[in-house]
């Protein structure tokens, strides 16, 4: 939780802008136009947190931005928008217009603490909405009509639950009515835009608060049904809890990657994992490692296997997801009030799997001692699918015997078994 303290010792001023965004300012300044910082940084500053991205207005039309800089990407400019790069970053330069000038852009921003902007040179704190006498209360609250706000774009009302998520605000009770009331259009938004938020909801803290309000709201339901409507978690969560706040509970024990996170928002529901992924059009990739991260979870009962079945364990899931496989059963150990590093527990199982790791076992079927050639060779058959049949069961046998991954073992096994 952010304490109003951080918020008043923070310093929102030019001193804060960095060097290179500085440079584009007042270039847009001594070529006559009018410029302030605004947006999230503003709030982020006001907060004592570092900004992660810099957004400027203006009254530049689009194509004199463009005139101005060298290295610009022009997407958005029907939107107004012109991203200007810098060596370290990429600058969303939004055009005002109309007659309200900045105060109009302010108007149409989502939240009253990002609804701030800084002047150039002057330095002066924009913040018609009073954003600051919000963020000092911890209100998340909507500029202007809150449902008329969430009607124009119903992506805010998911936004509202992101910050709940990342910096512990409460919701003001009007915008949090608005919310509830809009929640079915958030169907109409576009899949990416709904994935980019709740990946920055996930790495949230007060998670469990994002989630209360996405299931009291009806936002749970639009976006994720398959877990919206599933009653208790299954055994052995018996923490008398529902499954979206087990769920919430679980994620919020795991490191801040989307990919881990994202496998513990689904650990419950591995079935509809590649249904949901690609309802969000995630990568294939992604998609891929987080059906595998959820469908082959590491068992509470894991504690119990013996080598072997660690050894095929590691092998299936894969080096690479390991460390996410073993954070995740941790994340699920703790979130039912179980400490990993209990005889039996995770802790253990890490330590096994090291000293598994360290006796370099061929885990990668291509790290056998012997390939499909020479399973060619040796049987006289021709090359298909029993040669990848008859390596993975090597690979098997390996993998529960590591000492017998040597060619003139495995090569004698052949021909035991095929050459009768
Ligand atoms: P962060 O950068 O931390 O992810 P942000 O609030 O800065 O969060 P951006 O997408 O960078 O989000 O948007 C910059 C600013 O643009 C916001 O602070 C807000 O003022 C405005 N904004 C962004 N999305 C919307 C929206 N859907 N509706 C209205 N205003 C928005
Ligand atoms: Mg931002």
């Amino acid at each position: 939780m952010l304490g109003p303290d951080t918020a008043e010792d923070s310093n929102v001023s030019l001193q804060s802008v960095p060097a290179d965004v500085l440079k584009v300012i007042d270039r847009l300044f001594r070529s006559g136009f009018a410029v302030y910082v605004v947006g999230g940084a503003l709030r982020d500053l006001r907060l004592g947190l570092a900004p992660k991205d810099w957004d400027l207005a203006t009254d530049a039309l689009p194509e004199q931005v463009a005139a101005i800089f060298p290295r610009i990407v022009p997407i958005g400019i029907r939107h107004g928008t012109v991203m200007v790069l810098t060596k370290q970053r990429e600058i969303e330069v939004t055009t005002f217009s109309g007659s309200k000038g900045i105060l109009g852009d302010l108007g149409r921003r989502d939240f009253t603490m990002n609804a701030l902007a800084l002047s150039y040179p002057e330095e002066i704190l924009l913040d018609p909405h009073d954003g600051q006498i919000d963020l000092r209360k911890q209100t998340l609250r909507a500029v202007g009509d809150a449902r008329s706000r969430f009607a124009e774009d119903p992506l805010r009302t998911l936004r509202a639950a992101r910050f709940v998520s990342t910096y512990g605000l409460h919701v003001e009770p009007g915008t949090l009515d608005a919310i509830a009331c809009m929640a079915e259009s958030i169907g109409t938004t576009a899949a990416e835009r709904v994935r980019e938020e709740i990946f920055k909801l996930l790495s949230g803290e007060n998670l469990l608060e994002a989630f209360d309000l996405m299931q009291g709201s009806g936002l749970l339901r639009k976006i994720l049904p398959e877990l919206a409507f599933l009653g208790s978690p299954p055994p052995p969560c018996r923490d008398g809890n529902s499954t979206y706040s087990h769920t919430a509970t679980v994620i919020r024990c795991c490191p801040p990657s989307s990919r881990i996170r994202t496998a513990a928002l689904l650990h419950s529901i591995p079935g509809s994992a590649p249904t949901v992924l690609n309802r969000w059009k995630a990568s294939a990739r992604l998609t891929r490692e987080i059906v595998a991260l959820t469908a082959d979870q590491i068992p509470s009962a894991a504690g119990s296997w013996t080598d072997a079945q660690l050894r095929r364990y590691i092998a299936r899931i894969g080096l690479d997801l390991l460390p996410d496989a073993l954070d995740l059963a941790s994340a699920h150990e703790r979130s039912l009030g179980f400490d990993p590093t209990e005889p039996g527990g995770t802790q253990e199982l890490r330590m096994r799997i090291s000293r598994q790791i360290e006796q370099r076992v061929p885990f990668d079927i291509k790290n056998l001692a012997i390939d499909g050639h020479d399973v060619v060779k040796i049987l006289a058959i021709k090359p298909g699918s029993l040669v990848g049949d008859i390596l993975r069961r090597l690979h098997q046998k390996v993998l529960d015997d590591p000492a017998l991954n040597r060619k003139e073992i495995l090569v004698e096994f052949l021909r035991k078994e095929y050459l009768k």
